[in-house]
């Protein structure tokens, strides 16, 4: 059905009148070459025929794309769906940025922005594979367009403003899909390098959505309040300038790192609500063995649904348990102080189909990663928020009652497991900013070799293994700091496997320890490695984080992390090491900007790699 729908657009007319409305292509910023037409391109782009078309992770199918299903399981179908929603999601953003030029419609605006962040948050990698939510949300955002004009907003005189999808049936929004799909986008544009940073735009506007709609759950819960509109008036110009497919390569460059300079106020407030709403976050021994009785198990970042949890389970016998990234969740004093909350089950999202398996009670997957389940654990899944699976549960309103029930009716864990086991965590920035002036006089008198930010996205694939031989050849003098999920990588290292905190630690040159690896949390947390260096760097009288002793190789898989990297480029963070391999997105051009402006590299082999890392290269 696709691939005959795919053939009828490639012929379409309305793919003529768009082709029509491009302009010539620009003169292009230094570093910059121009490769329309290349056989490269070529090679890349001809995929109009494939069932879908969708690169925006690491994972993707061939380094290449995923063209019949995907490699994380989503269809054709769901992943058309998306391409149409990010295209309503321009299409809402030109009327927000109108809305707000003639000063009207706050109300609606409010409601756009909420519908802005959680549609965004849908389409990144292993959130939601439920092709009907994405059609709601398709229809919610066509609904808003509505609202506005009822409110007096005049319709923009952009042509994805004029878009009307309002009570299509699902196969017209998937023929029409097609036309805005990569390759038929790409053909529009006809520039390799400014479609890359297009799509490098692209997938950082979602990573910079999803954080931005945790920050909207916290402040919501604190006082009710959301993001600052500064960050949505940003988000709604970016994604308006995203509807142009004018191989515009210098607007689309400084889109890229305005993304990035909107991301670190995101993440600032993400890290300064968390700690709001639920205390300073600090070094805790987090339980990782079981605990005899019934059981919850909760995954993905969402602290505000974990807490709802553990309000609605007090008094029940039930546990509580942290999975994948909810792990940092234990360092919040405000969790922390449930004695509910048990400890820590499993490791990274990529284990989920084997781990919950085994698991003796529900369990809920907040946003994000969440996996298609397996049968045997389909019936205790529940998805919230803008997670989705089909035929799963979802939990509205933070409900969690028929989680509850289910606990009680499940098996639980049947004993405690002896001896317990613990895994220290909660080095946020907080609690290693205090240690500044031990760890400079460490590394002024050569007691500390380097500091090495290991971390970030994990994966399945084998070569991922590379962080974890980084972390084991890193030598006794040295530091690592590491966050996300690819902190597991470092924990199945021989050197790291145990929480041993006698000989995994550092001594400080006032004889005080602290551990080798500072666990400062989820990706969410990245706030904390970039206060940490740009604290230190000033500490040491130094221009740039660039001369610091610290060494960068960061692990990426999904949206979230091209928010990230956008964000060190704003900073100016160079020499950073980028693996498994590079987004499949990146065009040899981009690559080698990136390269000349920030001596971005792909990991290598882990020995050489360090090797060079402890020469400071
Ligand atoms: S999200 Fe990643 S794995 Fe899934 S279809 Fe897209 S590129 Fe493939
Ligand atoms: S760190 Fe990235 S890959 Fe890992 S669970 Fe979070 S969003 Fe998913």
């Amino acid at each position: 059905m696709l691939s005959t729908l795919r053939r009828v657009a490639a012929s379409s007319q309305l793919r003529s009148t768009l082709a029509k409305s491009l302009v010539a292509t620009q003169a292009l910023p230094h570093g910059f070459t121009r490769t329309a037409k290349s056989s490269h391109m070529t090679a890349r782009w001809q995929s109009t025929e494939s069932a879908m078309f969708c690169r925006q992770c690491e994972q993707t199918a061939d380094h290449h794309a995923c063209t019949t299903v995907g490699v994380c399981g989503k269809t054709p179908e769901t992943s058309a769906a998306q391409d149409a929603l990010i295209h309503v999601l321009k299409s809402v953003a030109l009327w927000c940025t109108a809305a707000r030029a003639s000063g009207t419609a706050a109300n609606v605006l409010a409601k756009a922005n909420t519908w802005t962040l959680e549609a965004t948050f849908s389409t990144l990698t292993n959130v939601n594979f439920d092709e009907n939510r994405i059609l709601e949300y398709i229809q919610q955002g066509e609904a808003l367009k509505k609202e506005f004009a009822a409110a007096g907003v005049a319709t923009p005189s952009h042509p994805v403003a004029h878009l009307d999808w309002l009570n299509k049936t699902e196969s017209q929004i998937q023929e029409a899909a097609l036309l805005v799909s990569v390759p038929e986008r790409a053909k529009l544009m006809n520039h390799e390098d400014a479609f890359s940073l297009h799509e490098l735009a692209t997938y950082g506007m979602k990573g910079l959505c999803a954080y931005a709609e945790h920050v909207h759950q916290l402040r919501q819960e604190i006082d009710g309040s959301s993001v600052d509109e500064s960050v949505m008036i940003a988000i709604h110009e970016i994604y308006a300038k995203l509807a142009d497919d004018t191989a515009d390569v210098n607007g689309l460059l400084q889109a890229a790192l305005k993304i990035g300079e909107v991301n670190t106020s995101v993440l600032a407030a993400l890290d300064a609500a968390h700690a709001e709403l639920l205390g300073a976050p600090c070094p805790t021994p987090v339980r990782t063995s079981a605990v005899k009785g019934k059981c919850i198990l909760v995954s993905g970042h969402d602290m505000v649904d974990l807490y709802h949890l553990l309000k609605q389970t007090e008094g029940t016998g039930i546990q509580v348990y942290t999975h994948g990234e909810m792990l940092p969740a234990h360092s919040y004093p405000k969790l922390h102080a449930f004695p509910h909350l048990a400890g820590s089950y499993g490791t990274a999202w990529q284990n989920q189909n084997f781990e919950f398996s085994c698991f003796p009670g529900p369990v809920v997957v907040t946003t994000n990663c969440v996996l298609k389940p397996r049968k045997i654990y389909e019936d205790r899944l529940y998805t919230i928020n803008a997670t989705g699976l089909s035929g799963i549960k979802h939990v509205k309103n933070r409900d969690f009652s028929a989680v509850i029930e289910q606990a009680k009716q499940c098996k639980g864990f049947e004993q405690t497991a002896e001896p317990a086991t613990f895994r220290t965590i909660g080095f946020n920035h907080r609690a290693v900013l205090p240690l500044a002036d031990q760890i400079i006089e460490a590394a002024t008198a050569g007691k500390l070799s380097r500091i090495l930010l290991i971390g970030g996205c994990d994966g399945s694939q084998w070569n991922r293994s590379y962080f974890t031989d980084l972390a084991d050849e890193s030598p006794e003098d040295s530091i690592i700091l590491t966050l996300g999920c690819a902190k597991n990588r470092i924990l199945q290292s021989e050197k790291f496997k145990s929480d041993d905190l006698v000989t995994n630690q550092i001594t400080l040159p006032n004889g005080a320890t602290i551990p080798r690896v500072l666990d400062m949390g989820q990706c969410n947390d990245s706030y904390s490695a970039v206060v940490v260096a740009l604290e230190l760097a000033k500490a040491m009288k130094l221009e740039s984080v660039n001369e610091l002793p610290l060494s960068l190789a960061i692990s990426h898989l999904e949206q979230k992390a091209a928010a990230v990297l956008l964000t060190l480029l704003h900073l100016g963070v160079k020499n950073i090491r980028l693996g498994p391999s590079l987004p499949a997105y990146i065009s040899p051009g981009i690559l080698s900007v990136l390269q000349q402006n920030y001596n971005i590299m792909p990991v290598g082999d882990p020995s050489s790699d360090l090797k060079m890392m402890m020469e400071g290269k």
